[in-house]
């Protein structure tokens, strides 16, 4: 595939801007990659593993002239970086983000884009536990869905993005921000949060059964505390930005929860029965749909 940016500004140099300078230079998508982060030490990591060309000690700087500017730092810091660049954008860049929830971003993002610039909230549907500019490589995104937000923008700025995320080889899709938060509150949120929770419980546990719980932990607990190392001020932002949609999710999933728990209670194994195999079903669903190569992954960050 060809270029499609002369210059890409990256705004944060984590696990997935790190990921999408990589897979860039490996497709030759962009022309400059010019890198901010927040810290000195960051930067210096991001320029000895080459996702750089150059980095820029302030947001503003890095975006000058920049074609593609991508927004990949906390959900909660978006806005900040957003009113500092604005001034700063190129009268026909593209602006967009990778950011974990929707909604709250445009809210934060949008009020700072100037006319004739175009801002594109995405967000790839990929990621691990891992966070940090060492995290990232050029495979994260491959078969994994990148979804953009299109809030009436012009055609061509977001096919461009859209080949860039397929040059990266992601599958796109389009939809509206409110729907992605309620999808996202169900597949992603909600499911961290109980693994938090579950991990929680299992370490306070472990000290009443003097670490029994860690030593015999089975697959499924395992799991759980791989997807609960993920980044804690990555997940703090998701919750506190997609309040609404999780708390929505949370409250069916406590009533299931209870009508559960009364089923084992009153020992109605038809209802479990029941339960378990339309819970069965989905899983097949997925794996069917390609979206699953096996291992249990709903903690692949996103
Ligand atoms: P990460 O690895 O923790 O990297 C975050 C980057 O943002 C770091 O380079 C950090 O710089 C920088 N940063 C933080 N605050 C900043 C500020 N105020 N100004 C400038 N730079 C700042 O995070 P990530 O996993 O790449 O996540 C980035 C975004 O992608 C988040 O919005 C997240 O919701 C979204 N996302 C994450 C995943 C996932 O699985 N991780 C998946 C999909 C989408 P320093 O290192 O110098 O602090």
């Amino acid at each position: 595939m060809s270029r499609l940016y002369d210059r890409v500004a990256l705004i944060g140099l984590g696990l997935i801007a790190g990921s999408m300078a990589l897979a860039m230079k490996r497709g030759g998508l962009a022309g400059e990659i010019v890198g901010h982060a927040r810290s000195a030490e960051t930067m210096k990591v991001a320029m000895e593993r080459g996702l750089c060309d150059r980095v820029c000690d302030t947001p503003e700087e890095a975006v000058a002239d920049a074609d593609l500017v991508v927004l990949a730092v906390p959900v909660g810091a978006m806005s900040e970086i957003a009113a500092r660049i604005g001034p700063h954008l190129k009268p026909d860049a593209t602006v967009t983000d990778v950011g974990s929830v929707k909604r709250a971003v445009i809210d934060a993002v949008a009020p700072h884009i100037p006319e004739g610039v175009v801002f594109i909230p995405g967000h790839p549907l990929a990621g691990t536990e891992q966070s940090g500019p060492s995290s990232g490589f050029a495979e994260l995104f491959r078969n994994r869905f990148a979804l953009l937000i299109d809030e009436g923008v012009p055609p061509e700025p977001l096919d461009r993005l859209a080949q860039l995320w397929k040059g990266m080889g992601a599958q796109v899709d389009v939809m509206d921000a409110d729907h992605h938060d309620l999808v996202l509150a169900v597949t992603s949120h909600s499911p961290h949060l109980i693994a938090y929770t579950m991990v929680g419980v299992a370490d306070d546990l472990s000290r009443v059964t003097d670490g029994e719980v860690i030593k015999y932990s089975a697959a499924g607990f395992r799991d759980f505390t791989r997807i609960a190392a993920s980044d804690p001020t990555m997940w703090r932002d998701v919750f506190l930005n997609n309040r609404e949609a999780t708390l929505e999710i949370l409250g069916r999933f406590t009533e299931e929860l209870f009508a559960l728990q009364r089923a084992i209670r009153t020992g109605d194994g038809d209802m479990l029965h029941d339960y378990f195999t339309r819970t069965r079903a989905i899983r097949r669903g997925i794996v069917e749909a390609g979206q699953d190569t096996g291992a249990p992954d709903f903690g692949r960050g996103q």
